[in-house]
């Protein structure tokens, strides 16, 4: 049975208590490796590594960092099919999301931040006959980076990519359901020529390995991404100690149909937006609102092809959807089908699970499920499910569609499909969420600010967002009279 091990210091190591998780493969059910149980004791060798690099890799001139950025990126990319497998294996997504979405763009966030590093540059603000400010941003020191399963190396390195461009050292913790990828990674540093200690990567535990991270005074800034909950817990650790904190958490997404949309768009756009990687993406169109006089024609469509999609083992190259990420998951997910069938609502395809033979007969798999019948304010509609459930609602009017989109506790982000140009602009306004996509779905620039309003999440991500974030601005005033 396969060891992953820690990187720490520029070379891998195992945990110092010699303990090790099961690494489960969903698709089958069975464990086909072992996770590092790491605990603080590894924390504390990683961030003493990360503290000892910070000195000459902060001052590391912008287009060396930048190159060795650009090195991993490569590497990356020449090894993209084993890394596609080998995330399709870890997570159950079918290898042709991994191979079309995760792996190329973790490759783009190293190679985006390579580049981004070298045009980042601060402000200067000049006061006429007094003198000039200008403002120097350096990089904080240790950081912490915390990612989850869902969209496993494409999350981590979105994180580490921006925080080693800017001059920081390392500490990541990916997460114990999804590490390979990160493992993978780890060779990588190495064969690139990243200094020892400016990327450490410690596998093992929420609360053991993400919990010393938070508390280590050492470590200046946690950059989070999980679920709103742990989310919470970190930030009551870290606050008191002043760190800087970014957090992206969940999401409830609406996904608004207006009568007048481009509607084979909107409905081929919905399948995916309602179930790429099984629902398991932060940004996926949870809640659809259909203007009423489409909501039967679509309804009647948006079901007929769902029901068509090919649930299947990863690496059968028609799989529509693969495996939920594991089986406490799936129970989760199921429950809140039986929970919507208990506050009134009706099952019109899927919500059971599915069984398929031979050696996946043990894998978590589940028929993609909408949902009709629900008010807007049930647990169902209201409440985080993340998986291949989304609920069907009909509306009549904007205000009362408004409405109930912002009627959760999150804000990620929103989907609207209309034609009418003005009644787009006006609605993206008035929704509250950190994202808005008018007519589309999941079309990402890397420039723009990614994050969520209300309780999906506190900052933003991306371009220079990512760079700010990941250093500290000082403010230098010199007297010119
Ligand atoms: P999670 O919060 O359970 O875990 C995320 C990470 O935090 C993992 O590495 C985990 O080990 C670690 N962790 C758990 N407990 C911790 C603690 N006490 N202290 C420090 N670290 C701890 O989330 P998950 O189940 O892995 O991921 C699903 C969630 O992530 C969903 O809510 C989803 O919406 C959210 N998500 C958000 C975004 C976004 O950009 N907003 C993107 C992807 C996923």
């Amino acid at each position: 049975m396969m060891h992953l091990q820690n990187y720490i210091d520029g070379v891998m190591v195992a945990p110092n208590e010699g303990a090790y998780i099961d690494n489960i493969d969903p698709s089958r059910g069975t464990v086909y490796s072992l996770i590092p149980d790491s605990d603080k004791t590894d924390v504390d060798q990683a961030v003493a590594a990360a503290e000892k690099a910070f000195p000459k890799w902060s001052n590391t001139p912008v287009d060396e960092r930048s190159a060795i950025m650009v090195r991993i990126a490569n590497l990356i990319e020449s090894r993209m099919d084993e890394f596609a497998a080998a995330e399709s294996l870890d997570n159950g997504k079918p290898v042709s999301l991994a191979s079309h979405v995760d792996i190329p763009r973790a490759v783009s966030n190293f190679r985006f931040f390579a580049t981004a590093i070298l045009h980042f540059a601060s402000e200067s603000h000049y006061m006429e006959g007094v003198g000039i400010n200008y403002t120097l941003r350096r990089p904080i020191g240790v950081v912490g980076c915390i990612s989850p399963w869902n969209l496993p190396l494409y999350l981590f390195t979105w994180k580490i990519a921006p925080a080693i461009a800017a001059g920081n050292c390392v500490v990541a913790k990916p997460s114990e359901i999804t590490p390979m990828t990160a493992y993978l990674l780890s060779e990588i540093c190495i064969e690139a020529g990243l200094p020892a200690g400016v990327l450490n990567i410690v596998h093992g535990l929420g609360h053991k390995v993400g919990d010393a991270l938070s508390r280590d005074p050492k470590v200046k800034a946690i950059s989070f991404t999980g679920g709103t909950k742990t989310g919470e817990t970190i930030a009551r650790i870290a606050a008191p100690m002043f760190k800087k904190l970014s957090l992206e958490l969940g999401g409830k997404n609406p996904n608004i149909i207006f009568a007048d949309c481009d509607f084979k768009k909107a409905l081929s756009t919905t399948i995916r937006s309602s179930f790429a990687n099984q629902g398991q993406i932060c940004l996926c169109g949870s809640r659809i609102f259909v203007e009423r006089p489409i909501y039967e024609k679509f309804r009647d469509e948006f079901v007929k092809r769902v029901a068509e999609s090919k649930v299947s083992y990863p690496t059968d190259p028609e799989a529509k959807l693969g495996a939920l990420v594991s089986k406490p998951h799936l129970e989760k997910v199921l429950s809140y089908v039986a929970l919507a069938k208990e506050e009134g609502g009706t099952v019109l395809t899927g919500g059971e699970q599915v069984f398929l033979d031979g050696e996946y007969s043990e894998g978590y798999y589940m028929r993609p499920t909408i949902i009709e019948g629900l008010t807007y304010d049930c647990r169902t509609n209201q409440e985080e499910i993340f998986g291949p459930v989304v609920t069907i609602t009909p509306f009549d009017t904007e205000e009362e569609v408004l409405m109930m989109a912002n009627s959760t506790q999150y804000g990620l982000s929103a989907t609207l499909w209309t034609e009418n140009l003005t009644r787009a602009h006006r609605m993206a306004d008035l929704l509250h969420t950190g994202i808005v996509w008018i007519n589309a779905w999941l079309v990402r620039d890397l420039r723009t600010p990614f994050g969520g309003a209300k309780n999906s999440g506190v900052g933003r991500e991306g371009g220079f967002e990512a760079l700010h974030f990941f250093t500290e601005p000082k403010n230098v005033f010199v007297q010119l009279s």
